[in-house]
């Protein structure tokens, strides 16, 4: 797995276990598990992970808390120098937001097949009647992105199976009805 990365610039896999460490914060959460982190001048400036469903926001993705943080503290709502790290691709409203603040480069690991706007679903980095036009690079650490979203889907089944044989353990079980049965002959 380590493997697949070797050819990566270091730099671009120190800021993606950066994003990591965001999705993984988002996980902690019960939050579908994605991060971001923005970097400017080799610095990262903002960082944000998932959090729509604790935070009442169906605009709180990773990439929007991070774009929010950054923009916060280089006190500019542009960031023409800065580069977005993200663990999942994103989607319609991030990438849309991305272009309005002009960032400069944009890099994710894991494809989103159903909700990509960088080429699995759309490419809007690649629509020429949009104005702006952010470098993508797609697939970095792509292994560790996909796993820690597995591992969050894998576990919530988990729980959802452990659900239901809990509902629907009392009636299937008639050792649990025997004391009542036999007190009330
Ligand atoms: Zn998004």
């Amino acid at each position: 797995m380590a493997n697949m990365n070797r050819d990566l610039p270091l730099t671009d896999i120190a800021y993606m276990e950066a994003a990591l460490a965001q999705a993984r914060l988002a996980m902690m959460q019960g939050e579908v598990p994605v991060g971001a982190v923005v970097v400017h001048d080799g610095r990262i400036v903002g960082v944000g992970h998932n959090c729509p469903v604790t935070g009442h926001d169906p605009s709180a993705h990773a990439e929007m808390q991070a774009l929010r943080a950054a923009a916060k503290a280089l006190g500019n709502y542009r960031l023409p120098e800065c580069d977005l790290y993200v663990t999942l691709e994103p989607c319609v409203m991030c990438a849309g937001a991305i272009m309005h603040a002009r960032v400069r480069r944009v890099v994710f690991g894991a494809s989103d097949p159903k909700t990509g706007a960088c080429g699995s679903v759309v490419d809007l980095f690649a629509e020429t009647r949009l104005n702006h036009h952010a470098e993508v690079t797609g697939g970095v650490m792509r292994d560790e992105c996909v796993g820690v979203l597995q591992a969050f889907f894998a576990e919530r089944r988990a729980a959802a199976r452990a659900r239901k044989l809990a509902a629907a353990e009392p009636a299937a079980d008639p050792d649990s009805e025997s004391p009542t049965l036999m007190r009330k002959h």
